[in-house]
């Protein structure tokens, strides 16, 4: 099934739907939040085919932190400029999306047992506004972002979800943005994806399938594929807290399945 015909059939799903669905975006590049392409369009369509929600979570490839997890508590988060060398078109663009400090204050509460912190420093990364600009782009929605801790292995990033799930009933949509394979060092403009970059890609789809996961957090069971996937697994991070979210009611689908400059997977999911 492509992206367009995934859409369709997931809008008429969450139509029956009392809960929010899950999304993990594969993000890329930073210029798909201003270039027509088929990611950006897809976002756009994605957007059109979600209930409106409340208020948005982010977990975001690029808030890491170090010893602790964060919640951004502002009232109005800072759109962060955290590249080099794109044109001014992008360094200019805003997403002035208001926050939510006191939904933020409830899931730093929820979180007590992962010793989150709230903090009003950061704001919104380009893995968050560079899909929330195509996805909502009246920036309507409040949103708000939560930082992943370097210092937890992947079974810590896996189980740290669980105690937000009941946020889904409140409208509230949690959103990843990473991608499920990112090994920048190998990426090939316009380059066939690697054997490896494919196989490790089809794995994670395939265990996902059969919700599966541990063994997409066993470093040592994944091996030499997984350091290849991810030399450092920042942008794998928020695909394994959205999966980890997933209960035995959801239905998943896919979208994006395909290999970008040889080595970052755009893969995305939904689990609705
Ligand atoms: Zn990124």
């Amino acid at each position: 099934m492509n992206t367009a015909q995934a859409l369709a059939q997931l809008k008429e799903r969450l139509k029956a739907s009392d809960r929010m669905p899950l999304v993990f975006l594969g993000h890329g590049s930073p210029m798909n939040a201003i270039e027509d392409n088929e990611y950006s369009r897809s976002w756009e369509a994605l957007g059109k085919a979600l209930p409106r929600p409340q208020a948005i979570l982010v977990v975001s490839a690029h808030w890491m932190t170090n010893g602790t997890t964060l919640v951004d508590v502002s009232n109005v988060p800072r759109t962060i400029h955290d590249f080099y060398g794109f044109p001014p078109e992008l360094h200019a663009t805003q997403y002035p999306a208001h926050g939510d400090p006191a939904l933020a204050k409830e899931v730093v509460s929820l979180l007590a047992s992962h010793h989150a912190e709230g903090d009003d420093t950061w704001g919104l990364d380009h893995g968050a506004w560079s899909v929330l600009a195509r996805l909502y782009p009246e920036a309507d929605v409040p949103v708000f972002q939560l930082s992943i801790d370097m210092s937890k292995d992947l079974d810590w990033h896996l189980n740290i979800g669980k105690d937000l799930a009941d946020l889904r009933r409140k409208g509230v949509l949690i959103l990843g943005s990473g991608n499920v394979v990112h090994n920048l060092r190998a990426m090939r403009w316009g380059g066939k994806p690697y054997d490896w970059a494919e196989e490790f890609d089809t794995f994670f789809a395939s265990q996902l399938e059969a919700r599966d996961l541990a063994p997409l957090a066993d470093r040592q069971g994944m091996g030499n594929l997984f350091r290849m996937a991810q030399p450092t697994p920042d942008h794998y991070l928020p695909a394994l807290t959205i999966a980890g979210l997933a209960d035995a009611k959801d239905q998943l689908t896919f979208m994006n399945n395909s290999i970008d400059i040889a080595s970052v997977s755009m893969r995305s999911f939904i689990f609705h």
